[in-house]
Parts: C-alpha cells; structure tokens; sequence
C-alpha cells in the first residue's frame, strides 16, 4: 500500500495530477488533497477521478506504476 495525493489546481496541460506521497516533485501539502492509501495507483487515480477531472498520474513517481 501507498499514500496517494492529488493536486487541487488544475494545470492547462496535465489537469489534476495524482502522487505519491515519497514523490521527488510533490508540491506543497497546502496544494494536495489527500486521497488515501491504496494498493495500486490505477485505484487512487478512480477515487482522484471522483473528485476532480481531468486527472493524470504524475509522469515522476507514477510512470512506472499501474
Ligand atoms: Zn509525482
């Protein structure tokens, strides 16, 4: 399991962008919503997608990860 943040501003090309906690390019906590712990980052990107929309896995802690 692993804790999973999303932004709460929208940027113009990547939307709302979902993270893991230990990111290298996490922004400030005062930007993030926390989403919770989840098993993959598929399942926090559906309860991020239950929020915001659009949303997109951060290409640095995500990339690799399903
Ligand atoms: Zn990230």
């Amino acid at each position: 399991m692993a804790e999973f943040y999303v932004t709460k501003e929208s940027q113009s090309d990547t939307g709302h962008q979902v993270h893991r906690k230990d990111c290298g390019e996490l922004p400030i906590i005062d930007r993030l919503w926390y989403l919770g712990s989840f098993a993959t980052a598929q399942a926090a990107t559906n309860k991020a997608n239950g929020i915001y929309s659009p949303v997109t896995k951060c290409p640095n802690c995500l990339k690799d990860i399903r």
